[in-house]
């Protein structure tokens, strides 16, 4: 397969995508996608703004099997999942996963702050960090590294903390704590996760110019043996592929001449950039 036949991070309209499963189906056939690995962002209790229910569960499981009836010979779903760092759900039930952190937690109300819904929650965990952005970035890395610990297959968005952050308002992705506390988080993900995924989605959705990863952390990621896989984090049907040659040659300026797909099975297989 080449990188182009094999997308995984995609949502439907069972979470917070906009598109049923069927139409990411129909869509990713019609690219020429061999594996479309869906993702639903995992049943989470406290969340229930993107996150799935528990019926709407059951009926993704349903619904993919069907649709793999339907693609045989064409086109493989693999029924994977968008685990959040809150969920209740086991990552051993699922073709794979993608372990996300969107939280971080307020060290004086104890509120979850999501990092990445909107400018408002991230300014309420500013304003529970007292205006120490650098305090919520180390809050989110080791909220990160506690993800990576359960092993999913993929680590996601790794840096999704800068999403909001393009303007450099709420803490400097230079600074040496800022660093450290990422690099800190990449070094324990080592040997704990099969792959980290460069991410297109923040990009897509014209938050940022740089994908998820930044280049310092893909650089130190080649270095210590990590496979990468290309994600659009898709919310749609055309977004089912968004910008995967430019986040090839990102990697490859990284040093990358190879990232990862995964198979029929869910199981990784190398590909060439
Ligand atoms: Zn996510
Ligand atoms: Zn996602």
């Amino acid at each position: 397969m080449t990188f182009l036949e094999c997308t995984v991070h995609c949502h439907t309209n069972l979470c917070d995508g906009k598109n049923t499963p069927a139409e990411m189906a129909a869509a990713a056939a019609a690219k020429g996608i061999k594996v479309l690995g869906l993702s639903g962002h995992s049943h989470t209790p406290h969340d229930d703004s993107y996150c799935m229910s528990v019926e709407n569960t059951a009926r993704y499981r349903e619904e993919i099997a069907r649709l793999n009836r339907e693609y045989e010979g064409r086109l493989t779903i693999l029924c994977g999942l968008e685990w959040d760092q809150w969920s209740d759900e086991n990552l051993s039930d699922w073709d794979y996963t993608i372990g996300s952190a969107h939280y971080v937690t307020g060290p004086q109300s104890g509120i979850r702050h999501s990092v990445d819904h909107n400018l408002e929650t991230l300014q309420g965990a500013f304003k529970d960090f007292d205006g120490d952005g650098l305090a919520m970035a180390e809050a989110y890395f080791t909220a990160v590294a506690g993800v990576a610990a359960k092993g999913p297959t993929i680590l996601g968005h790794f840096d999704l903390l800068k999403k909001l952050n393009g303007d450099g308002r709420f803490f400097d992705e230079t600074h040496p704590r800022y660093r450290a506390a990422a690099l800190a988080a990449l070094e324990a993900a080592a040997g704990k996760v099969q792959a980290l995924e460069i991410n297109t989605g923040g990009v897509a959705r014209g938050y940022r110019e740089e994908f998820y990863p930044a280049p310092f952390l893909l650089k130190r990621w080649k270095e210590l043996g990590g496979e990468i896989i290309l994600t659009a984090d898709a919310h749609s049907t055309d977004g089912l592929l968004y910008a995967f040659e430019q986040a090839a040659a990102y990697a490859k300026a990284a040093g990358f001449e190879q990232a990862v797909v995964l198979n029929g099975q869910g199981k990784l297989e190398k590909c060439t950039l």
